[in-house]
């Protein structure tokens, strides 16, 4: 059980430490359940630990992760693995009926076929029935079904009742999604920033430079914000399977739109007004380090070297008006204005710090 008992992604807490001695204690004695539910708040990540598991069963070593069972089974390229996912909002039956003639078929390979159902709550009630008959009257003792949900309340409880639910915790949440998009933003932005006070330095144009600079980070600021707006997709498929009158659905949608346009651009004004704190942290430093100050004087340390090194060109009364410039643009932030351009402008001051 060495894959299952090394998965970095799950929280180290008593539910997901009996989860897995349960699951190894199955695959180790050969008695596994044709049919299991997983459920937890990231769909990826439960993807993740069903091909994992699935490695596991087939695995002539209990899931050593080297092999090329395992390997191929974790890339869900594995010939005994079938992987279902709703096209769009709804599991149709059209995808069960993919499923049941796969598990009809006897195996290609050594092991059991496994099925990971991904999205299982979005079945559509014909598609959700179909595959109870399935997992009623499984076609031999070599078919393993596995479920993933993301909420598990949803589902036909008949659907549930057959099979073996296990929940999990993950460390996913999405505060550490948006700090790693944030740590890419930063290391772009540093990286960039070097790239221009260099390449000034040098006596070459550094307008290339700048506008690569630009591009990169708005397309990280959209990738973002398009995280935010998958939320809302969920959210709708939640209320137009709810009981309520066709007119309240419309009604609560429009208000949804409305409050995820305002945190969209809150989130928007957040990521850009970050990009604006690193480039004053950046004049501030290149300004104390021009006055003569020391390394730990600066916002970022690290960069001392290179500033010191770099710089000598610089009037000081340059760096004044860019910080000024900044302020500037940063106050046009709280009216949302087209962050490309806030981020051109900026971008095209800073290549003028040495004329
Ligand atoms: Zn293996």
């Amino acid at each position: 059980m060495k894959i299952l008992g090394n998965i970095d992604f799950l929280t180290e807490d008593n539910v997901n430490r009996s989860n897995i001695m349960l699951i190894a204690r199955t695959i180790e004695s050969d008695n596994i359940s044709h049919a299991y539910m997983f459920c937890g708040n990231n769909m990826e990540l439960l993807s993740k630990l069903a091909l994992v598991f699935a490695a596991s069963i087939n695995c002539l070593d209990n899931g050593c992760g080297d092999c090329i069972i395992c390997r191929n089974t974790k890339r869900g390229v594995y010939p005994n693995i079938l992987i279902v996912e709703p096209e769009g909002n709804i599991l149709r039956i059209e995808e069960i009926a993919r499923l049941q003639k796969f598990m009809n078929l006897s195996s290609y390979n050594p092991g059991k076929k496994i099925c990971v159902i991904k999205e299982s709550e979005l079945m559509n009630q014909e598609a959700a029935n179909r595959l109870l008959k399935t997992l009623e009257d499984p076609p031999d003792d070599d078919s393993i079904f596995i479920l993933l949900t993301e909420d598990i309340s949803i589902i036909l409880p008949t659907v549930v009742s057959r099979c073996l639910v296990y929940s999990w915790n993950f460390k996913f949440d999405e505060d550490t999604q948006r700090k790693a998009d944030f740590e890419v933003m930063e290391k772009y932005l540093n990286e960039g920033i070097k790239n221009i006070i260099m390449l000034q330095e040098n006596q070459i144009r550094a307008s290339t430079a700048s506008m690569d600079l630009t591009l990169r980070l708005v397309e990280i600021l959209k990738k973002m914000e398009a995280g935010v707006k998958t939320d809302l997709e969920k959210e709708f498929i939640e209320i137009r399977k709810s009981d309520f009158e066709k007119s309240d659905v419309n009604k609560y949608i429009e208000i949804l739109k409305s409050k995820h346009k305002r945190k969209i651009n809150k989130f928007h004004n957040l990521g850009i007004s970050r990009v604006f704190d690193i480039i004053s942290a950046w004049l501030e430093d290149i300004l104390v380090v021009k006055l003569g100050a020391g390394e730990k004087s600066l916002n970022f340390s690290k960069n001392y070297l290179f500033i010191s090194k770099n710089i000598k060109n610089i009037k000081i009364e340059k760096i004044f008006k860019l910080m000024e410039v900044i302020e500037g643009n940063r106050s046009y932030l709280n009216y949302s204005i087209n962050s490309e351009l806030a981020l051109d402008n900026i971008f095209l001051q800073f290549q003028n710090i040495y004329r």
